[in-house]
């Protein structure tokens, strides 16, 4: 069966109609309406019409997740989409069953079908850029748990009593090692304001190498964690952070520091897909 994708973002909405064998046959990107969860619909709708050739499955890549207990959006950055039934409203309007997957989830799903993780079994798939996220791919299938929480390393407690985190908790990961979170500890060290590219630029003073030795402890941390629970076949960094050179090495290190085993061999890749991760997950749901 033909496939259409939809990765619905905080600035772009993106579909791509595929053939069986997962070639591109049309693709196109529209700006998101802003704050207005009837017009989002409708922007959909319409890009599904444009770019649909003939009858296909139909997945949908969103911010936020599903909540297994109401079907509603929950924990979403586009907040007019919180709360509301966007599934059940696409479907009515489609008259069609669709599926529908977190950003994580569909980032995890295309780098294991297509991207960098190919022909692994288990693949870890990592988000880290204003958020923390992960989805957990196993066989070809993905893993979202009795609950849909599955994945969800970023609220997961680095520090009991450590920094507070919109969830209602402390010292999540995503608080550490999000960009957001490492852009204002820069300033908490240097007095500086500047972004995270502008900083991993030139990481050669003494409060810089502060700054990095912390960001690597966490990545490390953090990642160990997953890796002595689900140890996976390999791990696939996507997000603006993935970017970040050093955690392909130096990264790397911090994490096999920390696992409980005396041998780790964990790959940890870099996204091949980009940006066009989540349509093509959105895709093969
Ligand atoms: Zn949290």
């Amino acid at each position: 069966m033909k496939k259409l994708g939809i990765d619905l973002g905080g600035t772009k909405i993106e579909g791509i109609f595929l053939d069986e064998e997962l070639n591109v046959i049309s693709r196109k990107r529209v700006p998101t309406p802003q704050n207005d969860y009837n017009e989002i619909i409708q922007t959909i709708l319409n890009l599904i019409q444009e770019i649909k050739a003939e009858d296909c499955s139909i997945g949908v890549c969103t911010p936020g997740a599903i909540s297994k207990k109401t079907g509603l959006i929950k924990n979403s950055n586009t907040q007019c989409l919180i709360g509301m039934p966007l599934k059940e409203d696409l479907e009515n309007s489609l008259n069609q069953r669709i599926s529908i997957e977190n950003d994580a989830n569909c980032f995890a799903m295309a780098e294991t079908k297509l991207g960098a993780a190919k022909n692994f079994d288990v693949v870890f798939g990592v988000i880290m850029g204003t958020g923390v996220g992960g989805g957990i791919i196993i066989n070809g299938k993905i893993h979202s748990g009795r609950t849909n929480i599955a994945g969800e390393w970023g609220h997961h407690t680095l520090f009991h009593d450590g920094n507070k985190c919109y969830c209602g908790k402390n010292g999540c990961v995503e608080t550490y090692i999000s960009g957001p979170a490492l852009e204002k500890r820069w300033t908490q060290l240097t007095g500086e304001q500047q972004t995270l590219a502008q900083i991993t630029k030139n990481l050669n003073g003494e409060k810089a190498k502060q700054w990095k030795s912390e960001f690597l402890e966490n990545f490390g941390t953090g990642l160990a964690n997953v890796i002595d629970i689900l140890d996976p076949d390999a791990i696939v960094l996507g997000g603006g952070l993935s970017n970040i050179e050093f955690l392909y090495d130096e990264g790397k290190q911090a994490v096999y520091d920390k696992v409980f085993s005396d041998l780790v061999e964990t790959p940890i890749l870099k996204n091949k897909l980009g940006d066009s991760a989540g349509v093509f997950g959105a895709s093969l749901l």
